[in-house]
């Protein structure tokens, strides 16, 4: 029996041919490939400027850095995440926080979030930014978010890496309405790839074009943004200290072609969700509420406790089923815990990881795999 995978892209014959086209041009970087992939992404999502990056990661350290977050600045995320939704905060020399989860959508819980910032306040350590992320694809409570930025003066940044395509309130995930800046991660096994790659996305255009500094070096050739004259037609200035984190042309044609199918994508994966929740229904799970608005990039169930996790996993892994993790708490991470976090300290986010159990998930899975993922599971159970 083949292995079935918690993720996988799907690439057609378009991304190859679409591909094989840059690879034939004068431009493998820094071409106009990358233009128009970010034009496309920013018309998708309703964005009025995006920067395409080599990973969401990258996208992370330059959405702080733009922001002007720094040493002595205090950011705050999920502890359910991905470690890089925090990581950006330290690459910028700022201190890192968590805000506990919300046990339904397992998203950062605002009431949480509200009650944090009351009490930094009073303490006079506000947070300078905060990082929700879309869990799974669910969008978050941006419109809680929002209000409570206004009203506590930090700035807003969107880690989307798992919701390209969902919708918040009938706009796309990615618009901006309520952040300052959104964030896409376009590896292998969330929603389209580029192979690595990450997009910016963002309403102000002095900010974006910070981002775009920062992307390539701090390096403008546009004389009005330099100091003094420019030279002549060779002449560049770096006007900051940026970084090469440059997509090349290969990448944004991959991930221009996917885009266009992008709608195609997250409808199979919504339809596979669903699918999940009526064959899953009997079982002593906790199931993903059923949500119209999600681009599906996980299928995470929850499991009664830690040791049946355990043996759950192991035996569909045995049985040649990919289930996954998501996520260990990033607080628990020995690097987190050195910066004096310990168990207990988001309680919420830690029960969910002591149960949960990522089911594979993704357009190119069959319904006959799907069946197989669902009998080894229920075999398991019993
Ligand atoms: C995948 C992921 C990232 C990192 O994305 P890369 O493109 O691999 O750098 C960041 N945050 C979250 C929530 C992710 O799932």
């Amino acid at each position: 029996m083949s292995f079935i995978p918690y993720g996988r892209q799907v690439i057609g014959d378009e991304d190859i041919a679409a591909v094989s086209e840059v690879l034939r041009s004068d431009w493998l970087t820094q071409g106009p490939a990358v233009e128009r992939f970010e034009q496309a992404v920013a018309q998708y999502c309703g964005a009025a400027h995006a920067v395409a990056v080599n990973s969401a990661t990258s996208a992370l350290h330059l959405a702080c850095l733009a922001l002007g977050v720094g040493p002595g600045d205090l950011g705050w995320t999920t502890p359910n995440t991905f470690v890089a939704s925090a990581n950006c905060l330290l690459y910028c020399g700022a201190s890192v926080d968590f805000v506990d989860i919300d046990p339904v959508t397992r998203n950062m819980d605002v009431a949480a979030l509200e009650s944090k910032l009351i009490r930094a306040r009073d303490a006079g350590r506000l947070p300078k930014v905060v990082i929700p992320v879309h869990f799974a694809g669910h969008p978050c409570d941006m419109a809680g978010i929002r209000r409570l930025a206004d009203a506590y003066g930090f700035k807003v940044v969107e880690d989307a890496s798992h919701a390209v395509g969902a919708c918040y309130r009938g706009r796309p995930v990615g618009s901006c309405e309520h952040a300052d800046l959104a964030v896409f991660s376009f590896h292998p096994v969330k929603i389209m790839t580029t192979g690595e790659g990450g997009m910016l996305l963002g309403n102000d255009a002095a900010l974006m074009r910070r981002v775009a500094l920062l992307r390539s070096h701090g390096i403008t050739r546009d004389p009005a943004e330099m100091e003094g004259e420019s030279e002549g037609g060779w002449y560049y200035q770096q006007i900051g200290l940026g970084y090469n984190y440059r997509m090349t042309d290969i990448q944004a044609a991959l991930g221009a072609s996917q885009l266009a199918r992008v709608g195609a994508f997250v409808a199979r994966r919504r339809e596979l969700a669903a699918r999940y929740g009526e064959m899953l229904a009997d079982l002593p799970l906790r199931l993903p509420a059923q949500d119209r608005d999600s681009a599906w990039h996980l299928y995470v169930v929850g499991l009664a406790e830690r040791s049946l996790r355990r043996r759950v996993y192991d035996a569909m892994r045995a049985a040649g089923i990919g289930v996954n993790v998501h996520y260990i708490p990033a607080h628990l991470q020995p690097w987190y815990r050195r910066l004096g976090f310990q168990p207990g300290d988001f309680p919420v986010a830690e029960a969910h990881y002591a149960g949960a159990l990522t089911l594979p998930l993704y357009p190119g899975l069959s319904e006959l795999d799907q069946e197989r993922v669902v009998r080894v599971l229920r075999q398991a159970l019993t």
